[in-house]
């Protein structure tokens, strides 16, 4: 066999990994990097779920989406009347978690493309008795919010912002963040004392939930016979500031959270550093790919949770019935609810991406991956066929129907994708949001970017990743193939919908 031959053979049957930098032309390249500066932003203005949701709603108020349950409160269905005639509408829920959709022209029962992110991530949330003094200072008790590496929240400079239920009312609080505000911080030990208490111990033993306090204040109030006037320094400024008292903390939500922006990072500024980013990434493009979405066949849902870094629990989380709520508001709207048959066969015939993160291969932590099969920075969004712990155990497997529609909608996008599992077989593992959408019967796959350092508190992302990310997710809004259902009844015998 000549040369010639065997490289005919070896272009057509060897599967091809792009780098995304390669296949980006110059112009491509500053349209990426735009969308990133954007992305930064958004990090900075949104280190808390309310804050996350907060900025999607004000953004996607300003491109035209109308809040649902408005639409149903005043009976102005987008048929119904002049003054809605939007395709575009939202719903939160809880100040915390969001739905977005694209109304399609299919009926809905016929089932939408979902792409679900979350917008909570990994933090120190102060308890709902924090304040205390020891050694001449005012300190804030925390539990750890997530997966957290408790040796990353020492010693660094923390911001907190949060939501305080008062008698007087909901306020909501962020200090840190400007360069006048005060930082707190949680203490580390000295290299030179650090021997017995943490540097011969095993790291999971070295550092203690308990131990993640954070220092508040060092002036006290009253004079020295004064009893905590450590503590009633800082009750006294948080009341002079804020209006808050001990008590008031108890209906509180404030995290400390590192009190950095999203910078760039390496000479080339091709890569983003920044707290959050999982999730917040697969939030950010999947936000962006929905308001690009101007027309679709079938209906386009963003859905934003909450809770997913403590198991998706709770009423914001993705195992709570929002997803089912938005939807039987969306076949309202359509004049398609014809009762529960119709939502489930809306849920059934859905596709979804489970929008979140992989773990990138790090070049100084080789061994936890196996090679051929792990995500690598830089080579474009990634598909996980399945996460889970040992022999794929709590996860939701995609189907290799569903693995090859999602492929096939990339490669004819021209969309940079790669595969990735997390981590080695026997190494560990982890789940994400996409078995909570799966008990629905739909169709879903995890796909996002590979980050490094992910849940630390300065994760990193390839700016190529984050944009290819976005192209995906919009292919696959944009996708006007309706074979998405792989036989599932398609529910089409019934809905005044087209
Ligand atoms: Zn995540």
């Amino acid at each position: 066999m000549n040369k010639t031959q065997l490289k005919k053979i070896r272009d057509t049957l060897v599967k091809k990994q792009t780098l995304v930098f390669d296949q980006l032309t110059k112009s491509q390249k500053n349209q990426a990097f735009k969308f990133n500066d954007l992305y930064k932003t958004f990090l900075d203005q949104s280190k808390t779920e309310r804050e996350a949701t907060r900025q999607i709603v004000k953004t996607a108020r300003d491109n035209g989406f109308v809040n649902i349950d408005t639409l149903i409160s005043k009976n102005l269905t987008p048929k119904s009347s002049k003054k809605y005639q939007t395709k575009k509408v939202y719903k939160v829920f809880q100040d915390r978690c969001v739905a977005l959709a694209v109304l399609g022209k299919d009926s809905l029962v016929k089932g939408a493309n979902i792409i679900a992110s979350h917008l909570d991530s990994p933090r120190l949330d102060l308890k709902q008795n924090p304040v205390y003094e020891d050694l001449s200072m005012g300190l804030l008790k925390t539990h750890y919010y997530g997966g957290i590496r408790k040796y990353h929240w020492l010693a660094v400079p923390l911001a907190l912002h949060g939501t305080i239920v008062t008698a007087n009312g909901t306020m909501d609080i962020t200090i840190g963040e400007s360069l006048d505000d005060p930082v707190f911080t949680v203490t580390d030990l000295l290299p030179h004392l650090a021997g017995k208490l943490q540097a011969n111990k095993k790291l999971s033993e070295a550092f203690e939930g308990e131990k993640l306090n954070l220092i508040a204040g060092s002036i006290p109030l009253g004079g020295k016979k004064e009893k905590d006037r450590f503590k009633l320094g800082v009750l006294n400024l948080l009341y002079e500031k804020y209006k808050i008292t001990e008590e008031d903390f108890v209906s509180a939500e404030i995290e400390a959270v590192p009190a950095e922006k999203a910078r760039d990072i390496g000479f080339d500024r091709s890569m983003i550093g920044s707290y959050g980013q999982d999730d917040r990434v697969c939030a950010y493009t999947s936000f962006k790919a929905i308001l690009d979405t101007l027309s679709c066949d079938r209906t386009a849902v963003a859905l934003f949770f909450d809770k997913e870094e403590i198991g998706s629990e709770g009423s914001s989380g993705a195992k709570s019935n929002f997803l089912e709520d938005f939807m039987s508001d969306l076949l309202f709207i359509r004049g398609q609810d014809m009762g529960n048959r119709s939502l489930r066969k809306a849920l059934i015939n859905s596709s979804c991406l489970s929008a979140d993160v992989n773990a990138a291969m790090d070049p100084d932590f080789k061994g936890v991956h196996e090679e051929m099969n792990a995500a690598k920075l830089g080579f474009g969004v990634c598909m996980t066929k399945f996460t889970g712990v040992g022999g794929k155990s709590g996860s939701s497997d995609a189907s290799a129907e569903f693995v090859g529609k999602i492929r096939q909608i990339f490669n004819k996008n021209k969309i940079v994708w790669q595969t990735g599992e997390l981590g080695k077989i026997d190494e560990g593992g982890g789940g994400t949001v996409a078995k909570f959408l799966a008990k629905f019967g739909m169709n879903v796959l995890d796909c996002g970017p590979a980050v490094l350092s992910m849940h630390s508190p300065f994760e990193i992302s390839s700016k190529a990743d984050v944009y290819m990310t976005y192209l995906g997710y919009k292919a696959f809004y944009t996708d006007n193939d309706s074979d998405h259902n792989f036989g599932h009844d398609s529910g089409n015998n019934f809905g005044n919908g087209k």
